[in-house]
């Protein structure tokens, strides 16, 4: 129905009371209401909560929604900011690769989502891995330090410097341009002079990676 000029789903439920949600990625509204409440009482719930759900519609019209990913043939996915098509081959071989435009994931015929999400990121940890040892003499002589180990995973933030030295990676740098992972890297190398985003740490950014600001923004796009 339409409330107000807002298009309304509502699911009868064998419930006690009205629930209302605003649903992405179009902002819908859902309601699940009971068998014995009327038309007028959800038009007058709808209304009520009009504020609330014209906010939360505004919220979700300014959120990018990235599908999810499938790991079926024809998807998207990258590798180093370029774009590659996935095409899942037979795993006689042992690590995906990339040719032209396509990215080549050796999977079983049977396997599962998860196993294939694996799979693509072994890729991706080998690939950090190379570009790494590529870059890694050159940024450790740059900051005058070297860290005493490091880890590549999953994780909110792109790097992690511990005080035991240990330099964490975000796995999915292997995603975005080279010079992203060199920045990173530099950035938490610097740390293992300065444990801070002092001033004192933006100017050792300065001197070894002058164009941190403008890779900053790459990186976050
Ligand atoms: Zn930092």
């Amino acid at each position: 129905m339409e409330i107000n000029g807002i298009n309304v789903i509502v699911q009868r439920k064998k419930i006690k009371n009205m629930y209302l949600r605003v649903v992405p990625p179009e902002g819908t509204v859902k309601i699940s209401a009971p068998y014995f409440i009327g038309d007028d009482k959800i038009i007058e719930f709808v209304n009520a909560k009009m504020d609330w759900i014209l906010q939360k519609q505004a919220k979700i019209a300014n959120t990018k929604y990235i599908p999810s990913l499938k790991y079926v043939n024809g998807e998207k996915h990258y590798l180093w900011a370029e774009e590659y098509t996935l095409q899942l081959i037979a795993n006689n071989i042992k690590t995906a690769f990339v040719k032209e435009n396509t990215l080549y994931l050796p999977v079983s015929k049977r396997s599962k989502m998860k196993n294939r999400q694996k799979t693509l990121e072994d890729f991706y940890r080998l690939e950090l891995q190379k570009e790494i040892a590529d870059i890694y003499d050159k940024c450790t002589a740059k900051v005058g330090r070297k860290p005493s180990e490091i880890k590549i995973r999953k994780m909110k933030n792109w790097g992690n410097c511990k005080q035991n030295g240990v330099i964490t990676l975000n796995l999915n740098l292997a995603k975005k341009p080279k010079i992203c992972l060199e920045y990173v890297l530099i950035h938490e190398l610097c740390h293992l002079i300065e444990f801070n985003h002092s001033k004192k740490f933006k100017m050792l950014m300065d001197k070894n990676c002058p164009n941190w600001r403008e890779i900053k923004k790459i990186l976050n796009e």
